[in-house]
């Protein structure tokens, strides 16, 4: 209930479009006159991030804490400590990132040069989620100070303190003129996306995504859509099982309970193997969680009543409850729900065509591993698929036949982490891609620039286009 409350005072607070327009033109003030395209200003912004961050963990992690109940080791890892990377990594390599990259040019135009200058875009809207609203907030606008635009960050009315903690924060560590942050919700992001931006930046659920793209569309501005969908787990019978049931439990319940775009959403094994892989996740999930993992501080809550109420929904739908093969157990008052595996619930249960983000895992058995591909392939490609096997030739089919933003072999998640890894979505998964290098590309246009001199200036290429002039 506080919640919703904390939701509600902040929708009073809304602004229309007009207020709208005038951050967009005080952003837009601010970048003409050039200030966020300097070196010195994109690394101050950038230290302020990672000075913000440093001096203010404790409140970033109570922030998440009263958002999600996320544990503090989770919250440290999967947030605060990828900032403090991608900011590190901005701050060593933004002068190779500006430095114009010099390309070949034909014969046909020589004496010429030619480099592709990055430009930024100007000023950028980032819409941001609730599932790691630290992270998925402050990632991008690294990306765009670094890019050297003008940003405008809203952040998901959905996580109250987090939001507003780095509104002020903004405020104090960084150059608010030029970097904005506009908390709230629907009346607020619709206020904003009326607007004229240079590139919208959203990370969410595709049918937002899609409300993006049509606003978009009206000023021609390019977006990054960061969706989700139903991410794949495929486990032969050919695994380490202890390993690949610990790595599927941290892809999963240790991250956000499933609230997360890349977590496991389903898997896929045989029939033979389905019995030994509920047996080695349920092992290894009492020794993760305990026997009473409802009141476990190692696992975050589900995080308000509407999406708590949405998967209990998912659980009870008739011919899937009977499905539960472990778990169930819930907590309205605590807004948790165990760890529940089902087994062969119905395909066209919501359970087995929406994406669950949450704590159910539903288990899909085939005859035969390689009938993975046909079930992968009748949903929309999803963000990431994950395999565990430790045969090649199934690897290597898989990397080859399954279309993901993605994938993993052998583990979950942590091909996020490397940064010279592209991070997006493919089909109903997104559009564009971030972090590293890549975060800086997705907020630069990339300008062809060709020098030429006075000098070599052949008549050839100028009328009266004689025969004579064709057959040199
Ligand atoms: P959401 O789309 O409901 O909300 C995201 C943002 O959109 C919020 O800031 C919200 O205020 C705004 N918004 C909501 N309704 C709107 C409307 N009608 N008009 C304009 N703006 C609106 O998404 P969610 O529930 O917060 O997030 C869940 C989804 O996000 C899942 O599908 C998940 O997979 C995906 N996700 C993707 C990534 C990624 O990096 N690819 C990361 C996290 C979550």
């Amino acid at each position: 209930a506080a919640i919703s409350v904390m939701a509600e005072e902040k929708r009073e607070a809304s602004f229309d479009a007009d207020k709208a327009g005038v951050i967009v033109k005080e952003l837009r003030q601010q970048y003409d006159s050039g200030k966020t395209k300097t070196y010195e200003w994109r690394v101050a912004q950038l230290e302020g991030i990672a000075k913000m961050v440093d001096e203010r963990e404790k409140d970033i992690i109570e922030a998440l804490n009263k958002d999600l109940s996320k544990p503090e080791f989770e919250a440290f890892v999967a947030e605060i400590n990828m900032i403090k990377s991608a900011c590190k990594l901005a701050i060593k390599e933004l002068k190779q990132w500006m430095m114009p990259e010099k390309v070949k040019t034909p014969l046909t135009t020589f004496p010429s040069s030619a480099e592709i200058v990055s430009e930024p875009f100007g000023i950028v809207l980032v819409i941001s989620t609730w599932n790691y609203p630290f992270l998925l907030s402050i990632d991008p606008v690294i990306g765009a100070i670094a890019a050297g635009n003008a940003v405008l960050l809203k952040p998901s009315e959905i996580a109250p303190a987090t939001s507003s903690l780095i509104a002020n924060l903004f405020q104090e560590y960084v150059d608010s003129t030029s970097i904005k942050v506009v908390e709230g919700a629907v009346d607020e992001t619709s206020a904003l996306l009326e607007q004229k931006w240079d590139k919208i930046f959203y990370t969410g659920s595709g049918r937002v995504g899609r409300i993006v793209m049509a606003a978009a569309a009206k000023h021609l501005t390019p977006v990054v859509l960061e969706l989700g969908g139903k991410c794949p787990v495929v486990v032969d019978s050919e695994v380490n099982l202890q390993v690949a049931a610990r790595r599927i439990i941290a892809g999963k319940w240790s991250c956000n309970i499933g609230q997360t775009c890349t977590a496991a959403d389903y898997v896929i094994t045989t029939k033979d193997f389905a019995p030994k892989l509920i047996a080695g996740l349920s092992s290894e999930l009492d020794n993760f969680f305990g026997k009473d993992p409802l009141n476990s501080k190692d696992m975050s809550r589900v995080v308000n009543l509407y999406h708590f109420r949405r998967l209990v929904k998912l659980m009870e739908e008739d011919g899937v409850s009977d499905k539960i093969v472990l778990g169930g157990q819930t907590d309205e008052m605590q807004l948790k729900i165990a760890p529940t595996i089902l087994v062969d619930a119905p395909k066209d249960s919501a359970v087995m065509t929406e994406e669950i983000f949450g704590p159910l895992l539903p288990i899909v058995t085939v005859e035969k591993i390689e009938d993975c591909f046909e079930v992968i392939k009748s949903k929309p490609k999803p963000l990431a698929a994950y395999l565990f096997t430790d045969n090649e030739k199934l690897k290597k089919a898989f990397v080859k036949d399954v279309s993901a933003g993605g994938m993993l072999i052998n583990d979950t998640i942590l091909h996020l982490t490397v940064d010279a890894l592209p991070f997006g979505g493919v089909g109903e998964s997104g559009m564009g891609y971030y972090h590293g290098k890549f975060s800086f590309e997705a907020f630069s246009h990339k300008k062809a620039v060709m020098y030429r001199s006075f000098d070599g200036d052949s008549s050839i290429r100028y009328p009266p286009y004689t025969l004579k002039k064709l057959n040199l």
